[in-house]
């Protein structure tokens, strides 16, 4: 009602923002673009890396676009947005979250510029849908064949994944662990093929280098026995898997007890090691050799288990009884009256061993399968950090692999492809949406173009190559980015999930159209500024991303 007489309609608490129309999108499609341009750098093999600085001063050295994000603290909503994207697929395919971005910045980019030209963003919308649904098209009649049999490609789709994002070419040793740590953790069902990554353990601990890094068929515990008099080692392990304490329960819930006397208090003691025993000797009897609880252990209950021989361990992680329970068998016990022999998980040897100053533990020759831990191994936190990163990715790649049956070639290829053939679809159509689909095609070709140049090569000489190719009917020709050959992609080995592809260019459309039909932002006022937060979240400073502290290094101009 109100409104009509002429007054605005006051929509916003006091002291709330609004934008709306041009302005909001531009300044939306703005900050998205600079995160954006933040990644581009760092894509493919000779991509560059970024050293951030956390507010405590922690450091992390990456390329990895999704952790790289993660540490940004991204503020504009729009900006955020293609965050999300980024740990989307992250969270899904594990791999591709650089090219995620860059996609969705580029087609941002493609958006302002039709706007300018006076195309209507619905247009553009649909355009970006049309295209995006082609690509799929394209990209499926693109694919290959994988079977989980066929080591050799599983290996090369490990080794394209962890490329660039370490120093040097990936270890030979880490990509074969990577297929060996997925296929130990992939089952049938249905006739499909199901991997289940909880199955995979990835402690780290730096000391050493890489190449010490160990594949275990079983469990690490990252945790030493709780008493020295304890065995370091047990074979034929039957292993009692607690959620409830070793202690004795007085002590535990604190009741409070009034002593007036020492004959008071010895009577007290005596009983209270009584209980403790009793216990103690519930386990025992349960005839387990090796204790693995998520609370205490008595001090003096850890002398009773230590005298007979008893290996026992605390404070371990539910996540990781949950894992020793599946491996080897046992089941998780809440209460030690209910500890029976059929509830003791079975492995053939737990030992405890010395790993740079500290101790680990290991459960190997478990009842189970389907259980595989690595230890990552090398010099600086920072390297184990890096490592660990790589291997994430490529055990999602090869997994991807393994549970679609279907591969691209990478270095660029696809994407020029789906460039020379969406350029052919646009000018099948009619209407505006063929510009917004010309503009997809070009996003696309940013790809290869980022790849080229951050290698150090002419993008547009290895554009025109790879074009020409492509036109030639050869689909499978991209970069060798340690090169610059225009080269089959396929017969060097750089291989890709398919779902790494179809989900980076449908979740970047999907993002780009969902900034592109907003036309209003409504800020409400901060209830209250965290210390040294600068500015509103919109308009305010530059590029409108709030807070990127101490990010160095090929941080472009926020245009
Ligand atoms: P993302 O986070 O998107 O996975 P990456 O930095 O991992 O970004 O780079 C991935 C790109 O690098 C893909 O297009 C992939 O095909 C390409 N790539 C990987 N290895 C090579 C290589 N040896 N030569 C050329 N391109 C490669
Ligand atoms: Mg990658």
């Amino acid at each position: 009602m109100a409104g009509l007489g002429g007054q605005p309609i006051v929509i916003l608490k006091d002291g709330g923002r609004q934008e709306s129309g041009k302005e909001a999108m531009s300044r939306n499609i703005m900050a998205a673009r600079a995160v954006a341009k933040a990644l581009r750098s760092t894509l493919g093999p000779k991509g560059m890396d970024k050293l951030m600085v956390d507010s405590i001063g922690n450091i992390t050295i990456t390329n990895d676009g999704v952790t790289i994000l993660r540490e940004m603290e991204v503020e504009h909503p729009a900006a955020k947005m293609v965050v999300e994207a980024a740990k989307a697929q992250n969270d899904e395919v594990g791999d591709g979250t650089t090219t995620v971005s860059i996609l969705t910045g580029e087609l941002l980019k493609g958006a302002e510029e039709l706007i300018g030209d006076g195309v209507h963003p619905t247009m553009i919308v649909s355009g970006y849908r049309m295209a995006a649904e082609k690509a799929m098209e394209i990209l499926k009649t693109m694919a290959s064949k994988v079977s989980e049999k066929d080591r050799d490609l599983l290996e090369k789709i490990s080794a394209t994944a962890m490329t660039g994002k370490m120093a040097g070419k990936p270890d030979p040793k880490l990509i074969k662990y990577v297929v060996d740590m997925v296929l130990a953790v992939t089952d049938e069902s249905d006739g499909k093929n199901v991997v289940d990554l909880d199955g995979v353990i990835v402690e780290k601990k730096s000391g050493e280098s890489v190449d010490d890094t160990e594949l275990i068929k079983g469990i690490i515990i990252d945790k030493s026995r709780v008493h020295s008099n304890m065995p370091k080692k047990v074979e034929n392990a039957k292993i009692a898997i607690l959620t409830a304490s070793i202690e004795s329960k007085d002590t535990e819930t604190k009741a409070e007890i009034n002593i007036t006397s020492s004959d008071q208090f010895k009577m007290f003691a005596t009983q209270e090691k009584e209980r403790i025993k009793k216990v103690a000797e519930k386990v025992i009897s349960s005839g387990a050799n090796v204790i693995f609880c998520q609370k205490g252990i008595d001090e003096l209950a850890q002398s009773y288990l230590a005298k007979e021989g008893i290996m026992a361990f605390r404070r371990i992680r539910k996540s990781d009884l949950k894992k020793l329970a599946k491996a080897t068998g046992g089941n998780l016990i809440t209460s030690l009256d209910e500890l029976t022999p059929q509830d003791l998980g079975q492995a053939a040897l737990v030992e405890e061993k010395k790993i740079s100053g500290g101790k680990m533990t290991f459960v190997t020759g478990t009842k189970n399968e389907g259980m595989v831990s690595l230890l990552i191994r090398g010099g600086t936190p920072q390297i184990v950090d890096s490592l660990e990163r790589a291997l994430d990715d490529a055990l999602h790649a090869v997994a991807a692999a393994i549970e679609d049956e279907t591969l691209v070639a990478g270095g660029g290829s696809p994407e020029v492809e789906l460039y020379l053939r969406l350029k052919e679809y646009a000018s099948s159509l009619k209407g505006r949406e063929q510009l917004a689909v010309d503009k997809f095609a070009e996003a696309l070709e940013e790809i290869p173009k980022a790849l080229a140049e951050n290698a150090g090569f002419d993008s547009l000489d290895k554009l025109t190559e790879m074009r020409s190719k492509h036109e030639a009917g050869m689909k499978n020709y991209g970069l060798n980015a340690y090169t610059g050959e225009v080269v089959d992609m396929w017969e060097m080995g750089v291989v890709e999930p398919l779902r790494v592809k179809t989900q980076a260019i449908r979740s970047a459309a999907d993002t780009a159209n969902m900034i592109l039909r907003i036309d209003n932002v409504l800020v409400a006022k901060r209830s209250e500024k965290p210390p040294g937060a600068n500015a509103p979240m919109m308009g305010g400073m530059p590029g409108g991303m709030g807070g990127m502290p101490g990010m160095m290094g090929g941080m472009p101009p926020m245009m």
